[in-house]
């Protein structure tokens, strides 16, 4: 399976938090779990100044795509975000992590303003699985925690989801529609809200095992088709 992980580098990264975090970089700690799972896996950056490397030849071999951006939301160019959204109507899978409900191909997949309520003070999360038969909850028990997370809440706007396989409640009372599935044409999208980035969210067990969870359930069935439409268009089109 080709997976492409698109995460972005900023400031926040390199302060003191975000280094104790992931001394190796989010992308980087991303990447190395889905590598030793035989993913192969390609980490493409971005920044202030966009998307980097992300090719066409690279974007028509992914299967699935991770999306992690935070600051720089803005500068991914708007004809890349159609290929990518064309993708995953086609079949291609994607999981968007924490900040990736503000970035262009959430926004565009979903057809919704994706904003929501935050809270920066490092508080307890708890995820509550609410279809404990999911494959992307397997094994995972009723609930995961995690220490110290970025509060995210509701209303979160978005279309009603698909699957919603977690609640997470925070210790400041709110609570948020954490782990959704959406589907759109052939495609699956998964979008997951832990993983600030300085807190060691993406080191937790149950984390890592959920998100290989994720890349597999998202994956293409059969493959990701060529192009969408109807087959017979040249029989049928009246010359
Ligand atoms: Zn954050």
């Amino acid at each position: 399976m080709k997976v492409t992980v698109v995460c972005e580098h900023n400031a926040s990264m390199d302060s003191e938090e975000g280094k104790t975090a992931y001394p190796e970089g989010l992308g980087v700690c991303i990447a190395e779990l889905l590598k030793a799972k035989d993913k192969n896996v390609t980490l493409i950056r971005a920044d202030e100044q966009g998307v980097h490397g992300l090719t066409d030849e690279i974007l028509e071999k992914t299967d699935v795509m991770f999306w992690w951006g935070h600051w720089y939301h803005g500068a991914v160019d708007d004809a890349l975000v159609d290929k990518i959204a064309y993708r995953v109507q086609r079949g291609m899978g994607i999981v968007f992590l924490h900040s990736a409900h503000d970035s262009k191909p959430f926004k565009r997949l979903l057809g919704t303003t994706c904003s929501l309520a935050w809270r920066e003070v490092g508080e307890k999360e708890r995820l509550w699985c609410v279809m404990p038969d999911h494959p992307i909850a397997r094994g995972l028990g009723e609930y995961i925690d995690v220490e110290h997370e970025e509060m995210y809440g509701e209303p979160f706007d978005i279309p009603t989801p698909d699957e919603l396989v977690y609640i997470g409640w925070f210790r400041g009372g709110e609570v948020f529609r954490g782990g959704c599935v959406f589907h759109r044409g052939r495609g699956k999208i998964f979008y997951f809200n832990p993983g600030h980035e300085t807190y060691p969210t993406y080191k937790i067990d149950k984390v890592r095992t959920l998100l290989l969870q994720a890349c597999d359930y998202v994956a293409p069935v059969s493959g990701v088709a060529e192009k969408l439409g109807c087959r017979h268009f040249e029989e049928f089109s009246i010359k």
